[in-house]
């Protein structure tokens, strides 16, 4: 409330002051260093941009002029008509004011057409943006007049202006030595505000080179293109970016279109909008398109295409504050430097207008508001990419972790499943070698005598026959069987008769027990033995020790005539040859067998060839 009256006295003593001093004519004394000409302005209308500089002189002095706003800077806004200006001016009082040099500038860079007529001159002094830049009174981002002061007393200088686009006519006076000063303090911040903003622009364009995300690229041409209307708009444009273009100068100010197309492109990516929220998506699309037309505009009306920039402009920034604030209250990732970088922007760019209406002092921030607030902005947005990346470095070192974490698991889940594997092939080893050792146990072992079978006597008799030929020894066989068993079943059972034919294999095994002798269940209650390397009177004295072996056991057999259970041998012996082969030597121990049999049984007898092949050993 304070400040309101503040400002409203204010503009109240400005104008009363500008009335009264208005009368008086500009006094251009030796101390005078800077002065703004509003509070000495009169302006006249010329809608049809005909007037000659005589009409003008006698319209001028037929009171046809009115006094401006002297409050502030001379401003009609967007209008077809020409206007002239005029202010008065008195030479001082001392003598040592004689010949002074003074030098007026036009502080608007994008005015198109400026003609200066000095007090007394038909001929105009031409400026503007469509002279080439070195056809300019003095080189220089403004417009700026030299005047001299000829001491002729009170004169009028009349200028005339006329611009497609804001025709705002900021006129001040300075004394050579002030504007010197003043110009290189501007010069210093315009090229630390383009060198900061080159800096940024180049590094986040080598980041999108390397990265080739599109938000990088979006960032680097906003930058782009609002520093070309920025430098359109301050004149930098026109000295330093292209002066020999005078048509680049006038329609560099288009940049800020652009620029508005690639803002709101740059926070649909940053803010990733189209996932996040689709109302202010599609909002930054609006606005970027606007941004777009109202650049196409410029070819078709420089004026429209200016309102349009300028409403553009104003809605990419409120829409761009207004982003920030959501993606604050949702946790959109980078949500906060965003909006950081837009408030800082806004709290600088609002110094200009709150400077223009006195509330604040005009100092180098408020002055510059708007070029420091675009710095501060374009630092933290591009510290907030920078941000962006050290998210996704820690990202991807996340994810690295995750896969490194997952790998090393399944070692660890190889290596388990691999001892499981190991353990189960060691038990089915363990037990296919048990099996494998029954097996071949099974396979040579009668089952129910525990000696080897018929199948394993074969083998060992098809062995030792061959080995016995090689080394020339004899092979000794016989075949036991067990007397009237078939009655020692029928009487005491068929069990019993298992149990006997246990106890028969028991002596036989106890009294062969030669390492190379075999002893073997042929079949039924019929064994065999062979005897490698045996003479024929020792294989008969095997056989007889079984009988007496058996005897002495004495096993109850009450249908055996001899009370007992003995048993018949038939014993053969024979030095191998390829004749007849092992078999022939079963078959004779069996027909030795059958002999014994019938010549009573319980007895041992030996082979006798008919024709005697067989040498008595
Ligand atoms: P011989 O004095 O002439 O040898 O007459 P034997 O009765 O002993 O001979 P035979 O060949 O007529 O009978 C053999 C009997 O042996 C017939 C069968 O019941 C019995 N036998 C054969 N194998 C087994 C066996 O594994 N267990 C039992 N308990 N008996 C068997
Ligand atoms: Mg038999
Ligand atoms: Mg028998």
């Amino acid at each position: 409330m304070q400040r309101l009256v503040r400002l409203l006295v204010l503009m109240l003593l400005n104008g009363l002051w500008a009335c009264v001093y208005a009368a008086q004519p500009l006094v251009l004394d030796e101390g005078l260093e800077r002065q703004d000409l509003s509070p000495f302005l009169f302006a006249l209308e010329d809608p049809a941009s005909g007037m000659t500089i005589d009409d003008v002189r006698r319209s001028f002095a037929a009171g046809a002029f009115s006094p401006v706003d002297r409050s502030k800077s001379f401003n009609k806004g967007y209008t077809k008509s020409a206007w002239w200006l005029a202010f008065q001016v008195r030479t001082g009082s001392g003598a040592a004011n004689r010949h002074l040099h003074w030098l007026l500038e036009v502080a608007n860079p994008t005015l198109d057409s400026i003609a200066l007529y000095r007090p007394g001159a038909n001929t105009p002094t031409p400026a503007g943006d469509r002279l080439p830049f070195s056809e300019r009174p003095l080189r220089h981002i403004n417009f700026v007049f030299p005047l001299s002061d000829s001491g002729t007393g009170a004169a009028t200088v009349f200028v005339r202006v006329q611009n497609e686009g804001t025709l705002l006519v900021p006129l001040v006076l300075w004394s050579p030595e002030a504007f010197a000063e003043s110009s290189r303090l501007t010069y210093a911040g315009q090229a630390a505000y383009f060198g900061a903003l080159l800096a940024m622009l180049i590094y986040n364009a080598l980041l999108w080179l390397s990265l080739r995300e599109r938000v990088y690229l979006e960032y680097v041409l906003y930058v782009a293109f609002l520093g070309i209307g920025l430098g359109a708009a301050n004149g930098m444009a026109a000295q330093f970016f292209w002066p020999d273009s005078t048509w680049l100068v006038h329609f560099s100010y288009f940049g800020f279109g652009p620029a508005g197309v690639f803002v709101t492109q740059f926070a649909r990516s940053f803010l990733n909008t189209r996932t996040t929220s689709v109302w202010l998506d599609r909002s930054l699309i609006g606005v970027g398109i606007a941004s777009a037309a109202s650049t196409l505009m410029a070819a078709i009306s420089y004026q429209t295409a200016g309102l349009m920039v300028s409403a553009s402009l104003i809605m990419a920034m409120l829409l761009s504050g207004w982003a920030g604030i959501y993606s604050l209250t949702h946790k959109v990732p980078g949500g906060r430097l965003y909006l950081a970088s837009w408030s800082v922007f806004l709290v600088f760019a609002m110094m200009l207008p709150l400077r223009n209406f006195g509330l604040v002092a005009n100092n180098v921030l408020s002055a510059f508001g708007v070029q420091i607030g675009s710095l501060a902005e374009m630092m933290l947005l591009s510290f907030a990419l920078a941000a962006r990346i050290n998210h996704i470095r820690a990202e991807k070192v996340n994810a690295q972790q995750a896969a490194l974490d997952a790998q090393a698991q399944l070692v660890v889940n190889l290596r388990e499943s691999e001892q499981v594997l190991e353990q189960r092939v060691a038990q089915r080893t363990e037990l296919l070698e048990q099996a494998n050792r029954l097996l071949s146990a099974m396979s040579i072992t009668d089952d129910l005598t525990g000696i080897a079978n018929r199948r394993h006597f074969e083998d060992a008799l098809a062995a030792e026959w061959k080995r016995m030929q090689r080394l020339g020894q004899p092979l000794a066989l016989a075949m036991i069987d067990i007397d009237w068993f078939k009655k020692y079943n029928d009487h005491y059972g068929h069990q019993a008769g298992d149990a006997c034919l246990v106890a028969v294999a028991g002596v036989l095994a106890a009294s062969i027990g030669r390492s190379g002798d075999l002893v073997a269940r042929y079949g039924g209650e019929e064994f065999v033995f062979i005897a490698p390397a045996t003479q024929v009177s020792n294989a008969l004295a095997m056989g007889q020790k079984i009988c007496d072996a058996l005897s002495a056991k004495d096993l109850p057999h009450v249908q055996s005539a001899f009370g007992r259970v003995t048993a018949s041998i038939g014993v053969a012996a024979i030095v191998p040859s390829e004749e007849g082969g092992a078999a022939l030597l079963l078959k004779h121990a069996d027909e030795a067998l059958y002999q014994a049999k019938a010549e009573g049984r319980n007895r041992v007898v030996l082979y006798q060839a008919e024709d005697s092949i067989y040498p008595l050993l």
